[in-house]
């Protein structure tokens, strides 16, 4: 009997970090998920606790309206970074994924994983950043799920989260319709993200100012859509960064890109970073930047509806869809030469989002 462990250090240990009872569904579990996750993304969908939430299809859409339907799973290493963590990361991600589609993000899940012997604060406060975000970008977190797994058979948290959004009717935006002449813009510096998280490491002994640039865009997708309705494109440049997103674009339209160095928003820590590692910019994650292709004749409009939102500020034009190689991408250097940009091979920098 004197092996069990007091009434109340058991309750502080369980209160303290996670425990494999929490995962046992029963009611440990329970209590998790209220005191947790409930409490933090409270809405009226969640709120009657049911194994699935229950929407009322004919309010969320009209006639021809599409359903938008994503999902990612987020393993961040660290857990928490400059600009973000990987609550807010998940959010954001799901968020972003609808909104390029052309949709308005709407509902979002949430399904956990912890490893044992997480600390409860660090959960709560992923948990918190969640439901801030989602609340801020006007989505609800309407169901989930908690599971947690023995020391070691994950590291630490693991999120995934599911979204869908409507897209209205009459909006056609695709990896394969960039048309010669199109232009392609960017709301804004590249490769914060990447080059944050891997400061964040600490085994690089890099100290930077820089932070994530994580953040939910669907402001600017619908901004981008009204002032160029012509838009042909959008994707947000997460993991292979730009780059691997515009041989896509490259290969799916059959068209060249060229992009231009000198029109590349940059930071010089971003471009220090890289230099000292060995790394190319192009390829670094971003978690708030949207690359689009814009007919050429809609490109000063949509580039002046970006600069008007604080995501959008540094937006620039930064290349053009050319004939040429099909499927080809290249980039006018600073020094004036011209350079193959290739797809990712392999992975640059891995648990980035
Ligand atoms: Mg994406």
């Amino acid at each position: 009997m004197n092996q069990m462990p007091t009434r109340r250090s058991f309750a502080q240990v369980l209160l303290r970090t996670v425990t494999l009872a929490h995962g046992g569904g029963g009611k440990a579990t329970k209590d998790l998920i209220d005191d947790v996750f409930a409490r933090e993304f409270d809405n009226e969908f969640l709120e009657p606790m049911e194994d699935q939430a229950r929407l009322v299809m004919s309010a969320l859409a009209g006639q021809n309206d599409r359903l938008a339907f994503t999902t990612d799973s987020y393993v961040v290493t660290p857990l928490f970074f400059p600009g973000g963590d990987i609550g807010k990361l998940a959010v954001c991600g799901t968020i972003n994924d609808l909104a390029v589609g052309g949709a308005k993000p709407l509902f979002l899940s949430c399904a956990v994983i912890i490893e044992e012997g997480l600390e409860m604060e660090t959960l709560r406060l992923v948990a918190r950043s969640m439901a801030a975000t989602a609340r801020a970008a006007g989505v609800a977190i309407v169901t989930g799920d908690t599971k947690v797994v023995p020391r070691g058979a994950c590291d630490k948290l693991f999120v995934t989260t599911t979204g869908i959004g409507v897209i209205p009717a009459g909006r056609e935006l695709g990896v394969g319709r960039a048309e010669i002449g199109d232009r392609v813009i960017v709301n804004g510096m590249l490769g914060d993200h990447g080059a944050a998280v891997l400061a964040a490491r600490g085994d690089l002994a890099l100290e930077t100012a820089l932070e994530s640039d994580c953040a939910a865009l669907h402001e600017l997708t619908e901004a981008l859509l009204q002032a160029a309705p012509g838009t042909r494109f959008m994707r947000d440049a997460t993991r292979g960064g730009l780059a691997t997103l515009l041989n896509e674009v490259a290969a799916a339209s059959g068209v060249m890109i060229e992009i231009d160095d000198r029109r590349l928003p940059l930071r010089e820590e971003v471009r220090g970073v890289c230099e000292i590692l060995g790394l190319d910019p192009l390829y670094l994650a971003n978690e708030g930047k949207i690359a689009a292709v814009v007919p050429a004749g809609e490109a000063s409009a949509a580039l002046a509806a970006w600069k008007d939102h604080p995501l959008g500020r540094d937006a620039a034009d930064i290349g053009v869809v050319t004939t040429g190689e099909a499927g080809r991408v290249t980039m006018r250097t600073l020094f004036g030469g011209t350079r193959i940009v290739d797809m990712l091979v392999g992975e640059q920098l891995p648990r980035i989002c």
